[in-house]
């Protein structure tokens, strides 16, 4: 068997990289493997300091969301019945 020389996952009987790896490569050739590195390294890679970010944002957008839904502003109930017994 033959395995792609980058993802070391899909099998390649042709080339030395499969299809999506191809891509990658493609994108390494013409930006060069050093700035693909950099941008992996500081886009998917992220330290403690930049998950509790993360966390701190995703736990505010969750507490955002439960007091949207506790305050039920029932306003539009009546100004919608309002316009139904003004157009009759
Ligand atoms: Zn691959």
């Amino acid at each position: 068997m033959f395995y792609c020389v980058l993802c070391e996952k899909e099998t390649c009987y042709v080339s030395k990289f499969c299809d999506d790896c191809r891509i990658i490569k493609n994108i390494m050739n013409v930006y060069g493997y050093k700035e693909v590195k950099d941008i992996l390294e500081k886009v998917c890679i992220r330290n403690e300091k930049q998950r509790q970010y993360k966390i701190d944002n995703v736990e505010k957008v969750i507490e955002d969301k439960v007091d949207d839904e506790n305050q039920t502003d029932k306003s539009y109930i009546t100004r919608s019945k309002h316009k139904q017994s003004k157009s009759i």
